[in-house]
């Protein structure tokens, strides 16, 4: 023991134990304050831990203790009214935390012992200090994080980060993938349980997918997840880490964007389509029936089997516009298309070539065999006049009719017909003239079929 004072008997078990202890005495002034504390006696072990001895004076109070020298002061006090102390001090000199026991030994002393709680103190704190930073930092994610053990046993070990904002559910409902399918859009829970048992089953499985949940106050979201297995550092453990990020105002940009394109691209094959058409019948127009010509002059050329085409002109056009107007003029045109797309082939290609002129395209047809369809087609248009505010407007039309030649162009094509037209045009109209490739001219057996008007 050190110092003057010696220490009551029942010290010497603390001495042989190794455990700091101490007698300090409270020194009062005149009116009875107390000013400070000295200490009286110490153990070998006291000052070996605080760097203390009683000759230090009460420097002790000053620099050893944590709370504050007033505040041990205080505590002090309390101690030797009677109540046996607990207190908590940290030594500066020795930069140690201690518990510090205190019982009041009478005439304003305390025993006190000292157990050092350094080592725990200071890593109870920096371990709570570090949950609580990563607590916080979970918690705060723009998404959700989640970790489980998948084997050997099944151990949710937590859902955390922006959970509520995104489902509106407890973090619970994350706690299992069975509780989270819950959740999950019913169109997607099939795919995304699939995902879920890979995870479970397969070694250093990786996911990556987008689906809809669906929240606990109705609305739909989207979320992507990217989840991964893996074995713990130990080998110990299968561990599932995922984190799920809420996607829908992407999906919906995407969405707005998928949909602009669609009517961007509607609209281009509307203007396709009106690029190809004749606005008054429907029908092809000439550029339109220029490719197609091109195409099958193509196909021809590598041996597909010939074509015919068929050049229909209105007979006195003129004369019909003058006499009955040119709104009843457009009606003749629209019936003279209708005729054409009811009362030929699918397969044969039908359009307004201009004007008052229409082309036919019969496909894999010779010269004899579109002639035939051609005066059938003029027979029928002949006496089916156009019915116009209860006026019947008897209109017939002349054909110039051709067969296509591997060598031909559809410019020399058309002069063909063009020539062809014309010799029936010359020869009193309403009739189909063909010029086969041979160059010889044929007509319909029959030009006296079906009515015609006297030219
Ligand atoms: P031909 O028998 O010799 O063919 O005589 P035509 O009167 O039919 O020939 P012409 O070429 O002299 O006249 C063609 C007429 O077709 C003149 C034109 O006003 C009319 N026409 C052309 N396109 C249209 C149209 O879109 N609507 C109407 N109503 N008439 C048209
Ligand atoms: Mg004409
Ligand atoms: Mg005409």
């Amino acid at each position: 023991m050190e110092g003057d004072a010696s220490m009551h008997g029942e010290t010497t078990l603390l001495d042989e134990l190794g455990i700091a202890h101490a007698v300090l005495r409270l020194v009062r002034d005149g009116a009875g304050e107390v000013r400070r504390a000295s200490l009286l006696a110490c153990s070998r072990a006291f000052s070996d831990q605080t760097s203390l001895t009683t000759h230090t004076g009460d420097r002790f109070l000053r620099e050893a203790f944590g709370v504050g020298a007033r505040t041990a002061l205080a505590q002090f006090v309390d101690a030797a009214r009677g109540a046996t102390h607990v207190l908590s001090h940290y030594y500066t000199s020795s930069n140690r935390w201690f518990a510090c026991y205190c019982r009041p030994s009478g005439d304003d002393c305390l025993t006190v012992v000292l157990i050092d709680v350094t080592g725990y103190r200071s890593d109870s704190a920096l371990g709570l200090q570090r949950e609580q930073a990563y607590r916080s930092f979970i918690e705060h994610l723009p998404m959700i994080a989640i970790l489980r053990v998948t084997a050997p046993q099944p151990v949710s070990l937590f859902s955390a980060g922006s959970f509520r904002e995104i489902t509106g559910y407890g973090p619970e409902k994350g706690s299992s993938p069975e509780s989270w399918l819950e959740i999950v859009h019913p169109d997607d829970r099939e795919n995304v349980r699939r995902e879920a048992l890979m995870l479970v089953s397969e070694p250093q499985h990786e996911s990556e997918m987008e689906y809809r949940i669906v929240r606990r106050d109705g609305n739909v979201r989207w979320v992507r997840s990217y989840e991964r297995q893996f074995t713990s550092d130990d080998g110990t453990m299968q561990i599932v880490q995922g984190l799920i990020l809420d996607v829908t105002d992407r999906k919906r940009k995407e969405e707005e964007l998928r949909e602009a394109n669609d009517r961007i691209q509607e609209q281009n094959q509307l203007l396709g389509r009106l690029a190809r058409t004749d606005a008054l019948t429907g029908l092809l127009n000439r550029r339109a029936m220029q490719e197609q010509l091109e195409r099958e002059l193509r196909l021809l050329s590598r041996g597909r089997a010939g074509f015919s085409i068929l050049l229909v002109d209105l007979d006195d056009f003129k004369g019909v516009n003058d006499r009955y107007g040119h709104r009843a003029g457009d009606r003749v045109l629209i019936h003279l298309a209708e005729t054409l797309e009811r009362h030929l082939r699918g397969s044969d290609v039908r359009s307004r070539w201009g004007g008052e002129e229409f082309m036919v395209l019969f496909t894999e047809t010779s010269g004899e065999a579109a002639l035939n369809v051609a005066d059938k087609l003029r027979i029928w248009f002949a006496e089916h006049p156009t019915e116009v505010d209860g006026q019947t407007l008897p209109v017939t039309f002349t054909g110039g009719l051709v067969e296509a030649t591997a060598k031909d162009t559809v410019d020399a094509l058309f002069a063909r017909a063009d020539a062809a037209l014309y010799q029936g045009k010359n020869a009193g109209r309403n009739r189909i003239v063909g010029i086969l490739t041979t160059g010889a001219t044929i007509e319909a057996p029959d030009p006296a079929r079906g009515r015609r008007r006297p030219v």
